[in-house]
Parts: structure tokens; C-alpha cells; sequence
């Protein structure tokens, strides 16, 4: 029922299904109509016919009973190398690693993979699973990578702030997860812009962009474009002065940030500064907010690798204290 579909719209039909057919050889003596009815509105109802050609053979040479065989599954019909998979390792604790829409999203991007999500480079993403395939459990980690995706690694606006495994995700690390799958569009255009992390008392300026346009409602460092001749901490003075109609002062370069949106490419210079005065600029919508509590707002993925950034260099010097007391 799930291919194709969410889980969300199948609930209630799954319901009804096993309801109406609590066994295989329920199934198996259902009319095709009986079938049919039960699955409106489901859609693609190939499937429902594949289910009930299925438990007639399941019931006709393996008594009622789904065989925990690779081979003899894949026999009946609708049955190819994914439902497979699923089957034997969520079902049987069979090690076979399922290779989704979203597990094929999630790798591509740890695996910083460029291209369409089309398939050709699947055999590159097997090897992959198979390295990082936990055989202990093999139906918790196939039903892992599947959420991760589903939740976390979403194909539009992924969470990488909340991801788990972002310490090795290549495509963060060159700023490409909106560009990993290829979408069907990408332009080439570049820009310049500078980004002003401004600090108080261990909380971080951020600002809300207008409710229209370009990353419309995001919240995000102040900042903006470099101007022809202007130099970056020129810009940056201007910038903040514009936006937030304060002073900025103790500039100091940070990193710089190379990120990829569908619509332009851009790299950022990145500078820690102080405010010299007062935020004066009325209508605009601020918060100073704590490293920990960034994940609350959303932001543009340019500014999830600032983040990124600031969390780990404010855990080193942590981590040089316990060595140093060890
Ligand atoms: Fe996906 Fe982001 Fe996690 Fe990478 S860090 S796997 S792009 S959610």
C-alpha cells in the first residue's frame, strides 16, 4: 500500500483492509471484486491485484504462509528488489538494505553525489549501505535511513540542524543539500554577500525576512550583498547599519560559506562584530537567541552552516579544557 503513498493516506485504508481480510487465506478467497472494493481510493490498483494473485499462490504452495526465501519472494507478483527488501528485513530480521526515494536522497547527500535522483548511481549507493548496513538489526536500520528521510533529510527544506548524522554529511559540508538530488532547474548565478554574527551576553542577533520573495518568513544573520568596489567589512557595516540602524564595531573574520539554491549560488564572508549602538530599526522582527535554541527558528541553509559552525567552534574550546584538566 505504501509504495507510492504515504503513510498518512494509507492509514485508514489499511485499516479497513485487514478488517475485511484479517488472514492470507482470507485474501486468497476474496472475488476480485471484493478486492477491488475494498482498495477505492487507494489508487494504482495494480497493487491491489498483485496482492490478491499473491496470497492465492501463497495459500496454493506455502500454506498460507509469506516465505522468508529472497528468491521465493521475489516470485510473486509485485514483488520486485524494494518490497523485497523491506519484507525480509522489517518483517524477518533478513540483513537486506532497502534502497528508497528517501534513503536514495539521504545518501546521495552524505555522500555528496551530484545528479538526479534517477537511479544511476544506485550501484554507488549500495556499495554505501552495504558498508554502513547494521546486520544486528537490519529492520530498525532500513526503517532509520527511511524516516530520516522522510522527516529529517526532506527533499524540500531538509533539517540538517536536527539531523544526526550531519557531522559527515558531505553536501552540507559544501553547502549543496538544496542542489542534491539535482532539481529540475538551477541557475548559475553568484553572488557576493557578508554576514555579521553579532553576539551578547552568549545569545546571537537574528532577524526575520520579508514575508515575501526570496526565502520569505526565514530568519537569518543580518547582512546582504557586497556592492561593486565595496569591500566586505565596508559592506558589512552598511548592511547591519541598514537593517538594524545600529553600529557595528571589533569586526573579525569569521569563515566563509559556500551554499547552492536553486535559484543562485553564493558565498558568504562571515564576520564576528560587536554592536556599537542600539537596534533602531522599527517594524523589523529581532531575537537574541542562544546556540540551543536556533533550532527553533527556521532558517536558510546558508545560516544552518553558520550554525554549524559556531556549535562546533564554541564546543572546542570546551573539549581543549577537558583535555587540559585530564
Ligand atoms: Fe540531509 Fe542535512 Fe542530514 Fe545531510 S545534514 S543528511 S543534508 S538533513
Amino acid at each position: 500500500m505504501l509504495q507510492q503513498t504515504t503513510v498518512k493516506a494509507v492509514i485508514p485504508y489499511y485499516e479497513k483492509w485487514i478488517r475485511r481480510f484479517p488472514t492470507v487465506s482470507a485474501l486468497a478467497r476474496a472475488s476480485l471484486q471484493q478486492v477491488l472494493r475494498t482498495w477505492q481510493g487507494l489508487g494504482y490498483y495494480q497493487r491491489a491485484k498483485n496482492l490478491s494473485k499473491a496470497s492465492r499462490i501463497l495459500v496454493r504452495h506455502h500454506e498460507g504462509r509469506i516465505p522468508d526465501d529472497y528468491a521465493e519472494l521475489r516470485k510473486l507478483p509485485g514483488f520486485g528488489p524494494y518490497t523485497t527488501a523491506a519484507v525480509l528485513s522489517l518483517a524477518f530480521g533478513r540483513s537486506y538494505p532497502v534502497l528508497d526515494a528517501n534513503v536514495r536522497r539521504v545518501l546521495m547527500r552524505l555522500l555528496g553525489l551530484e545528479g538526479k535522483a534517477d537511479g544511476r548511481t544506485d550501484n554507488e549507493l549500495f556499495k554505501a549501505l552495504t558498508t554502513l548496513f547494521s546486520p544486528e538489526n537490519p529492520g530498525f536500520f532500513n526503517q532509520a535511513m527511511m524516516e530520516l528521510g522522510a522527516l529529517v533529510c526532506r527533499s524540500r527544506n531538509p533539517q540538517c540542524l536536527l539531523c544526526p548524522v550531519i557531522d559527515f554529511c558531505r553536501a552540507v559540508r559544501e553547502g549543496k543539500q538544496e542542489i542534491i538530488p539535482a532539481p529540475k532547474r538551477i541557475s548559475l548565478t553568484r553572488l557576493e554577500a557578508v554576514v555579521a554574527v553579532i553576539r551578547k551576553e552568549g545569545r546571537y542577533l537574528l532577524q526575520k525576512r520579508a514575508p515575501r520573495g526570496l526565502l520569505a518568513d526565514l530568519w537569518e544573520f543580518p547582512g546582504g550583498k557586497i556592492e561593486a568596489g565595496e569591500t566586505p567589512q565596508a559592506a558589512l557595516k552598511r548592511e547591519v547599519l541598514e537593517e538594524t540602524g545600529g553600529e557595528v564595531g571589533r569586526i573579525r573574520f569569521l569563515t566563509t560559506v559556500r551554499h547552492a539554491y536553486t535559484q543562485f549560488q553564493v558565498t558568504l564572508h562571515v564576520y564576528a562584530c560587536e554592536m556599537k549602538s542600539p537596534l533602531s530599526s522599527p517594524g523589523k522582527a529581532y531575537r537574541w537567541v542562544t546556540l540551543e535554541s536556533i533550532r527553533r527558528y527556521p532558517l536558510p541553509s546558508g545560516s544552518v552552516k553558520i550554525v554549524h559552525f559556531l556549535k562546533n567552534a564554541e564546543k572546542k574550546p570546551e573539549s581543549k579544557k577537558r583535555r587540559e584538566s585530564a
